[in-house]
């Protein structure tokens, strides 16, 4: 985590992306964006025990627009947080006492 110019916490992997009430925008070269709901996102990653800092997580995507239409995987140009909205996109939910236990580990 890192402070902002105006003082406010600024989340710099996926779990403090949740913590901190953030979506993770992915954004491909070609203004492809999709946007993650953090906690499902972090699941995601900690089941496969991938590193989720926002710099290792980019290589673990592609973009699908890019994919069905140039026939090869697109690594995204940047990876950032932001305010979260209603249209996220929502992988599976980790459970709750999994969640509990993963904030209470860091804390
Ligand atoms: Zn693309």
């Amino acid at each position: 985590m890192r402070w902002s110019q105006d003082g406010l916490m600024v989340p710099t992997n996926i779990f403090e992306a949740a913590t901190l009430h953030f979506a993770v925008q992915v954004e491909c070269s070609c203004k492809h964006t999709v946007r993650f709901e953090a906690h499902c996102l972090w699941w995601h990653f900690y089941r496969r025990g991938w590193d989720d800092r926002f710099a290792q997580a980019r290589q673990r995507f592609w973009c699908r627009v890019c994919g069905s239409k140039l026939r090869r995987k697109v690594r995204p140009i940047r990876i950032q947080p932001v305010p979260e909205g209603q249209h996220d996109f929502e992988l599976p939910w980790p459970d709750v006492r999994t969640w509990k236990q993963a904030v209470r580990r860091v804390r």
